[in-house]
């Protein structure tokens, strides 16, 4: 396992990065509609190595729900660029790339106030598919924020938009969150499996 979360780590970085030139500074860079599928493929790609890694921490997991748990990562990461349609109120490329101002999805407050309470009350009701639920949701709007971070900054409402993450810090923060999550998550579940009192009727 620790060779493949070596493998993903450098396949993030390697995909954000070319990932970048090839959607922004290729020769077909100026045609919108290959610009909107690449930029979803590297989103995409991006969310789902880091649920790769997130998922290969987990021993516990059946290989079967890995792999639907990491294409619900992939699928939500790519998706959060659906509200550039609803902010167009459009479904053309020309409009949903002049936008003034970004959608709901792209706010990083309304993700982290919606993940924090979804854990927290998963941690204090034990629910684990629903504690597991939430570090999905941090992964692949995190990844997809991040990139989106590095030309336009994250979106903090009420307080503004933060400036622009440097290209190595970026490339940083995308490689080590997924590893950072999986270490948060196993520390929180297992410290509430352990105070789950033990249901004694189940082995009599
Ligand atoms: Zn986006």
């Amino acid at each position: 396992m620790r060779f493949f979360n070596v493998f993903f780590t450098l396949a993030i970085v390697l995909t954000a990065y070319i990932g970048d030139v090839i959607v922004f500074r290729s020769k077909y860079s100026d045609s919108l509609k290959f610009r909107a599928i690449t930029d979803s493929l590297v989103h995409a790609s991006l969310g789902f190595l880091s649920s790769l890694i997130f998922f290969c921490h987990d021993y516990n997991l059946s290989v079967h729900i890995s792999a639907l748990n990491v294409t619900f990562c992939t699928i939500v990461s790519s998706l959060i660029d659906v509200d550039h349609a609803f902010v167009a109120r459009s479904i053309y490329l020309k409009d949903m790339t002049n936008l003034k101002h970004r959608g709901i999805f792209h706010c990083t407050t309304f993700w982290l106030l919606i993940t924090t309470i979804i854990l927290l009350y998963s941690y204090l009701e034990k629910k684990t598919n629903l504690y597991l639920l939430s570090f999905m949701l941090i992964l692949a709007y995190s990844s997809h924020h991040i990139r989106d971070g590095n030309r336009r900054g994250l979106w903090l409402y009420p307080f503004g938009s933060s400036a622009p993450i440097d290209k190595p810090l970026y490339l940083f923060l995308l490689a080590v969150l997924p590893h950072l999550l999986a270490c948060v998550y196993h520390i929180g579940k297992s410290s509430f499996e352990k105070s789950i009192p033990v249901d004694f009727t189940m082995v009599v």
